[in-house]
């Protein structure tokens, strides 16, 4: 750990959920006086939602969650925007040519435009490290292992493991996000375990990806150009003389 004046933050971060008075998951501060049983008088307990409050401590990193069906990539008209080997979706700010189409289509609104050029930026799950065999800077860095890195299915079976340790414990709201492949966009390959409702996050709690109707408009589009087209023939055909 880092120590800064006698007190280490790293240190703190580990142990945060552990130690009786330090706030885990889903912490909440009960009212005075109305401690859950076997807490502490007058410390924050963890794990206790029947003395919830109004505050709380919720965490989630707002990037990129490299959806399976990315509608991103849909409209991108340059490439920038590109799958890669590793299944992440990566932007080439050098291709990118501000169009900005790629804002609305996300659906989780995680790509940020510059306002200067228009050019887009996004969480890339660190390509450049992933290419040389090494993990994203966010998970090599976070000292409680709070992000991690590795194969999907095993990440979902530890957050699956995780969720239930949290249901056990009484944190009732635990919950995964984006984990499923059957959800709008196919699952995401960045996904969170959450301790409320998506919203309180910020998050869809049904995303969708923004260009799946796209191709039933192309052909509705086409349908009504040829019946266009046709009217138009009839009328010239039926012109009198
Ligand atoms: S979260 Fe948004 S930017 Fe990331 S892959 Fe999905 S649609 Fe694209
Ligand atoms: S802003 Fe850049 S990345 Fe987004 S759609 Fe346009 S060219 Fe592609």
């Amino acid at each position: 750990g880092v120590g800064h004046e006698g007190f280490d933050a790293f240190e703190a971060a580990r142990n945060l959920g552990r130690a009786p008075a330090s706030p885990g998951p889903g912490a909440t501060s009960p009212p005075p006086g109305k401690a859950p049983a076997g807490a502490p008088a007058g410390e924050i307990s963890p794990l206790a939602p029947d003395g919830r409050t109004e505050l709380r401590w919720l965490m989630a990193s707002d990037v990129c969650k490299h959806c399976t069906h990315a509608a991103c990539l849909d409209v991108c008209p340059t490439g920038a925007l590109f799958r890669t080997e590793f299944g992440t979706v990566v932007v080439q700010e050098d291709v990118c040519n501000g169009c900005g189409y790629c804002v609305p289509a996300c659906p989780y609104g995680v790509i940020d435009q510059r306002k200067e050029d228009g050019r887009v930026w996004k969480c890339t799950l660190c390509y450049d490290r992933l290419g040389v065999g090494m993990e994203p800077a966010c998970a090599k860095a976070c000292p409680t292992d709070s992000i991690q890195f590795g194969p999907l299915e095993e990440l979902r079976e530890r957050a699956a493991g995780r969720v239930a340790q949290l249901h056990a414990a009484g944190v009732a709201d635990a919950r995964l996000y984006g984990e499923s492949p059957d959800d709008g966009v196919g699952g995401d390959g960045a996904f969170f375990l959450l301790l409320d409702e998506p919203e309180v996050y910020g998050l869809p709690p049904d995303p969708q990806v923004t260009t799946r109707d796209l191709p039933s408009m192309w052909r509705h589009a086409a349908t009504a150009a040829v019946t266009l087209a046709a009217l138009g023939v009839a009328s010239f055909v039926r012109r009198p003389r």
